[in-house]
């Protein structure tokens, strides 16, 4: 089902746009977007937008200098828009201005996502849910700054473009937006691609330290808060390490653990297709897309990872069993 900005907006005074912890390219760019197209087109609605701390690298992404990292006046919303979140958990230290708002509505792309808002606008084939977004505005009144900030988001859920969910149509919205004459290259190279120097060090740590497991068919590595302190790395600089470690010649699953507290670790996962990662993310607790998935477990990393692998085994297994019946 999808929504109808003027009909989900008529008669709000108050709106909150909310996303998920830790946020991403995602989430920045779905959540600053709408922010920017609601303050643009609907000035009459005070909008307010809560996240955590943006990472440093998106700054050039216009507003995020107003982006509220805290709950202020305790007054409730009429309206909390959560983006990009598939589950009300995820939200934070927003989850109390979701739970106190009059009305709910939710825009994902997140398989697991179970529909937890008043008002669900659910894809999980979409390729992002800046893709999302664009879907609910008018095309005519996108603004070049709403248009960055979405394009961020499209480019950074389908790793340039490259990913499976990069439909024809997620193509199309990216010509679109283009066509607003931001500067697509720039966006990608300062958002995505560029590292810095504490960012790569922690990633070749990240490479030389991995093994290869299930018959070499997944790929792990681990890093740890002392690693963490060693570098003085900050939990923003670990992202694309899976992504890197998934690129690796013959796996089908990449698996990196993030020691979060002591016998703790985020953990994130990335299929290559065969293995549908956000089964097992959901199994322990967690979520995400069948190719990309994330969950907080705790025990030693010989637990964890032992306990995600044998989920992984069971779904090759299946796999080459289904293969052996064709
Ligand atoms: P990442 O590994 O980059 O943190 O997350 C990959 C995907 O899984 C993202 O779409 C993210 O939102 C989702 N994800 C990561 N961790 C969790 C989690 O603990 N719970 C849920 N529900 N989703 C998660
Ligand atoms: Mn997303």
């Amino acid at each position: 089902m999808s929504l109808v900005l003027d009909d989900i907006l008529k008669g709000r005074r108050r709106v909150a746009l909310g996303g998920h912890v830790r946020p991403d390219g995602d989430c920045v760019g779905s959540c600053l977007g709408l922010y920017m197209y609601l303050k643009e087109q609907y000035p009459e609605t005070a909008t307010d937008v809560y996240l955590e701390n943006v990472p440093e690298a998106f700054s050039m992404i216009q507003c995020t200098d107003e982006v509220k990292t805290e709950i202020g006046e305790a007054d409730a919303y009429d309206l909390f828009i959560c983006l990009d979140c598939g589950d009300v958990k995820r939200l934070g230290f927003a989850e109390t201005l979701f739970e106190s708002a009059a009305e709910t509505v939710c825009i994902d792309h997140h398989a697991s996502n179970e529909a937890f808002a008043d008002h669900n606008y659910i894809v999980p084939d979409a390729s992002s849910t800046s893709e999302l977004v664009y879907n609910l505005l008018d095309r005519e009144k996108i603004s070049k700054r709403t248009a960055e900030a979405l394009y961020m988001g499209i480019a950074h859920d389908t790793g340039v473009f490259q990913y499976s969910c990069t439909s024809p149509e997620t193509m199309e919205i990216a010509a679109d937006l283009m066509r607003k004459g931001i500067n697509g290259n720039e966006i990608i190279e300062r958002t995505y691609y560029e590292k810095t120097y504490v960012q790569n060090q922690i990633l070749g740590r990240a490479l030389l330290e991995s093994m290869l497991i299930l018959d070499k068919r997944c790929i792990v590595s681990v890093v740890r808060e002392k690693e963490m302190e060693f570098f003085q790395a900050v939990p923003a600089d670990l992202e694309g390490i899976v992504s890197q470690l998934r690129q690796t010649k013959g796996v089908e699953v990449a698996m990196f653990l993030h020691e979060t507290a002591p016998q703790q670790f985020k953990v994130s996962l990335r299929s290559k297709g065969n293995v549908d990662v956000s089964r097992i993310a959901v199994y322990f607790g967690g979520g995400g897309h069948v190719n990309a998935a994330g969950v907080t477990m705790k025990g030693s990393s010989h637990d964890v990872i032992n306990n995600i692998s044998r989920q992984i085994l069971l779904q090759l297994d299946k796999n080459t069993e289904q293969d052996e019946d064709r």
